[in-house]
């Protein structure tokens, strides 16, 4: 019998001295849900830590990326002149296209900070597009018993969330206090995972505590969650995007040679443009690291 869900244990990394997060996209066990290409979740953390997760300027091409606050406050900025708090709850997309940088840095009078920051692949037809930013602050939110979601991305029953994608996906945020079970209808044309940011989530005989993801089994028409009390989860999901990426530092592209000029525009100050008040501007890392080229089967 096909197993309902699948455990994936994300690597934890440092992304800069200090700064640990859990990467939970890509993974060896599995490299995409749907255009949702990577995720990576950061703290809870507090005082003096917190300071660490302010991120100064880098650049970006071929990819959205996402931005969702469990506690806390992250004021982004752009080369596109965007100036923007955001807060638990709410959503910064930012669609890169063909180039953009920006900074993430902690908010004002904030006390504690916990997060996933994602990344969407762009299909092929609009990875070239000019970049673009969106901030969300009146998502569809509703209560299920002792649950309540919110919706960040696509579509769940006649819920839609107002950010603008460019592949089928859904994004949905489930809180629970109380132990509850819960049964979400899913698309059947679609894959998805559940990340658990805090608690646990069983799927049939698959127990994910803090740190975990389940993958789910394709084409599922309804998954039933059972929550532990206090659980904080996410369920991703997307219809399967099968042009191959080719991933190097904050770049989603095709092919090494795009890579390549991409990294040697922002050496130069090219194409990327200035994030005004910005921070501390971060140096593309040496190509001499081999470029990651996630395979799909
Ligand atoms: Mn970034």
């Amino acid at each position: 019998m096909t197993p309902v869900a699948d455990l994936i244990t994300p690597r934890v990394t440092e992304i800069a001295p200090g700064v640990v997060v859990r990467r939970a996209l890509p993974t060896r066990a599995l490299r995409q849900v749907g255009a949702w290409c990577f995720l990576d979740h950061f703290g809870p953390v507090n005082g003096s830590d917190m300071q660490r997760f302010s991120i100064g300027a880098h650049p970006h091409i071929g990819l959205q990326t996402a931005t969702w606050l469990f506690e806390g406050a992250l004021l982004h900025r752009d080369s596109i002149g965007s100036e923007q708090l955001i807060r638990a709850g709410e959503l910064n997309l930012m669609t890169a296209g063909q180039g953009i940088a920006h900074s993430e840095q902690l908010g004002p009078e904030v006390a504690g900070l916990h997060g996933l920051q994602f990344w969407i692949a762009l299909p092929d037809h609009v990875r070239h597009c000019e970049p673009r930013f969106e901030h969300h602050d009146a998502l569809p939110r509703w209560r299920d018993g002792e649950a309540s979601l919110r919706l960040f991305v696509g579509r769940h029953g006649d819920q839609v969330s107002p950010a603008m994608v460019h592949s089928p996906l859904i994004g949905l945020e489930v809180q629970a206090t109380l132990a509850q079970t819960l049964r979400l209808p899913l698309a059947t044309d679609f894959e998805h995972a559940v990340y658990v940011a805090r608690g646990s989530v069983q799927v049939d005989d698959q127990i994910a505590g803090e740190g975990q993801m389940l993958s789910l089994v394709a084409h599922a028409a309804e998954v039933r969650l059972m929550l532990a009390p206090g659980t904080l989860c996410v369920l991703l999901g997307g219809v399967p995007f099968t042009e191959p990426l080719m991933m190097w530092w904050n770049f989603v592209a095709r092919e090494s040679a795009e890579i390549e000029t991409a990294r040697e525009d922002w050496q130069q100050g090219r194409r990327f443009g200035t994030v005004i008040e910005g921070g501390s501007r971060i140096d593309a890392p040496s190509l001499d690291l081999h470029l990651r080229v996630p395979a799909r089967p």
